[in-house]
């Protein structure tokens, strides 16, 4: 992943999380404010209600006492009464009698004696009446006196048979006890309530929106670090089809698949296990610390030996992690059909079992590039032997030359051929003669490393490939092949038979400057060799 991407993922992370915080803090603003509006209007009118109850409990105890005085007529006292109980309530503001004219009879606002309130123009009445009518529609109201709002409360004083000596009996109303209380207390109330809620809402929002911002990047970064991983398998994936599919050459492709897992998997070792084909495998064995493969013979007790036997009978079908984290076990099959188990190994860490997708996927797609190579070679293998054929021996050589041209990479080539065969085939019969060139290649594949290719270059003529050899090498090769056959027990009916070969040595860029010369340098070492009396290993150390 570039830098460039992280930044921008990272940009996109912090946009999505303000975007989050900023609803979550929008719809929590939103309630606040419909919580504030609603505790606002039904506490004050609550609060309201039930001060004007209170207000209506005192205009009925302030009008019993003030009935009394009225009927004893002594103002004097009426009016004293109404300035001691606006003394002694501090939120009353003011109480006042208003005879039937809306002339202030009585107040406790002593200044107010006498005024007129006039219901049509004056203010404070239109909370009480809404037209020309004499009865109040409504008792308890809130009105504007002095630019204050007060709660008001209208007591009526009606004519009781009591009051006929004073008043005529068919009067209704005599006049109104007028309490007006103040609302401050109220409204303090409702402020105190509004700023508490408002603070600790802040509060709460002070301390959710950093608690918000870590858990969403916890969790936000848990999801992407998922996509990451998810994004860097395909990727790992996406590159390893790209470079299994760049090769069906089946020695080249395990060289890929050596490199592929290795790097994907962090691996220090591998074993690669193929099918006994056309020669006795054993074990391709990698290690990090060494880079170039080997093959390797397994000893029958090891462990390595039961897992291979486990898996050629088919008990491991799994990608498995074995060994406290340090091996994974990678059949690679198709259908029925076993291509390889891959051990791979760690030496420096443990595998995590989340790996094991990685490997599933590896398994699959190297299952189909195996299968292609397999095709691809049986199509450039000689049938008899089971070495590649001559058809493929110029494409090889071509094209391992080009590469360690490009490298700077020596390169040595064995001509090798049956001395005397014809011989066998006229003593022992064509088929002997076949079993001894089956047994003959053999022993020239076991010869060889795992880099080196072996042909059948003609009726009883081999060729041998030795990438990154140069000629000293090239003879220590050639030696062990030549003495390996000459002491190898041929077997033909009852008979054991003495074989030997001539082996003609050339090497680039010590010999030949070009495949063309290679060969013939090769060819002419091998003529070399017959004509100097066979069974012997010539060499072709410089050019021309
Ligand atoms: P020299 O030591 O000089 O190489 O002698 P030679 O007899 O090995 O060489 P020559 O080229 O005279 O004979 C090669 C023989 O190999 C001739 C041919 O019948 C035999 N041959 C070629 N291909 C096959 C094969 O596929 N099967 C069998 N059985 N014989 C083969
Ligand atoms: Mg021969
Ligand atoms: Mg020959």
């Amino acid at each position: 992943m570039t830098g460039k991407t992280a930044a921008q993922n990272q940009e996109w992370l912090d946009r999505y999380k303000k975007k989050i915080i900023l609803g979550i803090v929008s719809v929590m603003t939103l309630s606040i404010v419909v919580t504030m509006f609603y505790i606002t209007c039904t506490m004050r009118s609550r609060l309201i209600q039930e001060r004007g109850v209170q207000a209506e409990e005192l205009g009925i105890v302030l009008h019993s006492s003030l009935n009394y005085l009225m009927e004893a007529r002594d103002p004097g006292k009426m009016q004293n009464t109404l300035v001691v109980i606006g003394k002694e309530n501090p939120a009353i503001v003011k109480t006042f009698i208003i005879d039937t004219k809306g002339k202030v009879a009585y107040s406790s606002r002593e200044k107010d004696i006498g005024a007129t309130i006039d219901r049509f123009t004056d203010i404070s009445c239109k909370g009480c009446h809404s037209g020309p009518v004499t009865v109040p529609h409504d008792k308890t109201m809130t009105v504007t006196v002095d630019g204050k709002r007060v709660l008001r409360h209208v007591h009526i004083i009606e004519n009781q048979p009591s009051c006929h000596r004073c008043h005529p009996a068919d009067v209704r109303i005599n006049g109104k006890l007028v309490i007006d209380s103040s609302l401050e207390p109220t409204d303090s109330l409702i402020r105190t309530v509004i700023l508490i809620i408002l603070g600790s809402s802040l509060a709460c929002l002070a301390v959710l929106i950093p608690f918000l911002w870590w858990a969403l990047s916890r969790g936000v970064n848990t999801y992407i670090d998922e996509i990451r991983t998810k994004s860097a398998e395909l990727l790992i994936l996406y590159s390893i089809v790209d470079r299994l599919s760049a090769t069906i050459d089946f020695e080249e492709l395990k060289q890929i698949i050596i490199e592929i897992i290795s790097e994907a998997l962090g691996a220090d070792e591998i074993d690669m296990v193929l099918p006994n084909e056309y020669r006795e495998l054993g074990v391709i064995v990698w290690a990090k610390d060494k880079s170039a493969m080997q093959r390797k013979k397994v000893e029958v007790a090891s462990a390595l030996h039961d897992i291979i036997y486990a898996w050629g009978e088919g008990r491991i079908t799994e990608h498995v992690i074995v060994n406290e984290g340090k091996e994974i076990h990678m059949p690679v099959s198709k259908g029925d059909n076993r291509l390889a188990l891959i051990i791979i190994r760690s030496t420096s860490g443990v595998f995590e079992p989340y790996q094991l997708a990685l490997v599933r996927g590896m398994a699959n797609h190297i299952s189909v590039a195996f299968e292609n190579a397999l095709l691809y070679r049986m199509a450039i293998t000689d049938e008899l032997t089971g070495l590649y054929s001559i058809r493929h021996f110029r494409q090889a050589i071509g094209k391992r030359y080009s590469l360690f041209h490009e490298f700077g990479e020596k390169m040595t080539l064995l001509m090798i051929d049956i001395d005397n065969f014809k011989k066998i085939n006229d003593s022992y019969g064509h088929p002997a003669g076949d079993a001894i060139l089956r047994e003959v290649s053999k022993c020239i594949l076991s010869s060889i490393r795992e880099p080196d290719l072996g042909f059948r270059y003609g009726g009883e003529e081999f060729a041998v490939i030795l990438p990154a050899s140069d000629i000293p090498a090239g003879k220590v090769v050639a030696e062990r092949m030549r003495s390996l056959i000459e002491h190898y027990p041929f077997k033909v009916d009852q008979h054991v038979l003495k074989v030997t070969v001539s082996i003609g040595v050339a090497s680039w860029p010590a010999s030949a400057e070009s495949i063309k010369e290679l060969i013939a340098e090769a060819d002419k070492a091998l003529y070399e060799a017959k004509h100097g009396g066979k069974n012997q290993i010539v060499v072709r150390a410089s050019k021309g």
